[in-house]
């Protein structure tokens, strides 16, 4: 099945031109599989010695960012081997898309501090952030959909997560009811999952329209201005999705700039790959806050999905 037509045209104004079909084509392609030790149940040596006893052959994806060890990618072919493993049935490893391991280490929040997850099933990034925690301090982690709430405490009990609290609530709710509670957000935003596209799954694809994406961008923005009245002062608040549309990303942050832009400042952001873009300076009539230039719009490779983060911090 091919991609939907206003989706490709749309993306084409996007991309950079000279890249736009090499992007087309990683729509195709199964990518590469990853995945990241489990650091609340394992460590980087120990999760290795596992893989060459299974003989699962596997690369280290060499990143240069902390002190960041234990993240691995293995062909597709081998998928279903390591699935089969007991590190994957015990919750020492995770798969996960390195762009999606990106978000928590760049909100990088640290032991004992208070943090929300916004919009946290099924829980990928939740388990990172309760990881890099070190299972200390307080992580709240709140979900809407009751179905998916469920994989998340399912998920975090598996993964051994014992500082986080669930919350099966609308997170458009949880500004008012917390007020400048948490030192650090993430707001990995439910989306119209574009990035996620693939023409041989077409069901991966059947839901989207624009006008999906314009709905879906009203409730961005109230998830988000919720998000800045939970953020304590001084706090760090990380708003990402994984779709390309500008109405889901440069857009609900002109939003929140216009509410509450004396407030807040973005983030420059270092990653550790190229294949990445400046967020866009206008679509349509919006022309946006010179600051979203901070954000970030990962491109898809054969490896890693396309994702849009950026950084803010309240004054
Ligand atoms: N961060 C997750 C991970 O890495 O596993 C993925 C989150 S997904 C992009 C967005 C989630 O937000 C979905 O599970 C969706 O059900 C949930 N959601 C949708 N509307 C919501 C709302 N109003 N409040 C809280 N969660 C919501």
């Amino acid at each position: 099945m091919s991609l939907p037509e206003a989706f490709t045209e749309r993306l084409e104004k996007i991309v950079p031109h000279e890249q736009f079909d090499a992007i087309l084509k990683t729509f195709d392609a199964p990518k590469q599989v990853t995945f990241r030790v489990n650091t609340l149940k394992s460590t980087a040596p120990e999760l290795e010695a596992e893989l060459q006893l299974a003989q699962i052959p596997y690369e280290r994806v060499g990143w240069d960012f902390g002190r960041l060890e234990g993240i691995y990618r293995i062909s597709p072919e081998d998928k279903l081997r390591l699935t089969q493993t007991d590190a994957f049935y015990d919750g020492r490893l995770y798969i996960q898309n390195l762009s999606s391991m990106i978000a928590p280490l760049l909100l990088a929040p640290k032991p004992e501090e208070t943090v929300l997850d916004l919009a946290a099933a099924p829980g990928g990034k939740t388990l990172m952030l309760a990881g890099m925690m070190e299972n200390t301090g307080w992580l709240s982690a709140v979900e809407l959909q009751r179905e998916r709430f469920f994989r998340l405490c399912d998920n975090l009990k598996h993964q051994g997560v014992t500082n986080a609290h669930t919350y099966m609530t609308d997170g458009r709710s949880v500004g008012k009811k917390c007020p400048e509670m948490f030192d650090r957000i993430l707001l990995d935003a439910p989306c119209s999952s574009e990035a996620r596209f693939k023409t041989h799954e077409p069901k991966s694809m059947s839901y989207w329209s624009v006008h999906k994406v314009k709905e879906t961008s009203k409730l961005q923005r109230r998830l988000l201005l919720s998000a800045f009245d939970a953020l304590k002062p001084g706090g760090k608040l990380l708003y990402s999705t994984c779709s390309f549309s500008p109405e889901e990303n440069e857009s609900p942050l002109q939003h929140l700039l216009e509410r509450h832009g004396e407030r807040l400042k973005t983030v420059p952001l270092t990653l550790p790959f190229d294949n990445v873009q400046k967020p866009l300076q206008r679509w349509g009539k919006e022309v946006y806050d010179e600051r979203i230039q901070n954000a970030v719009r990962i491109l898809p490779t054969d490896t890693i999905d396309g994702f849009f983060i950026c950084l803010l911090e309240k004054r």
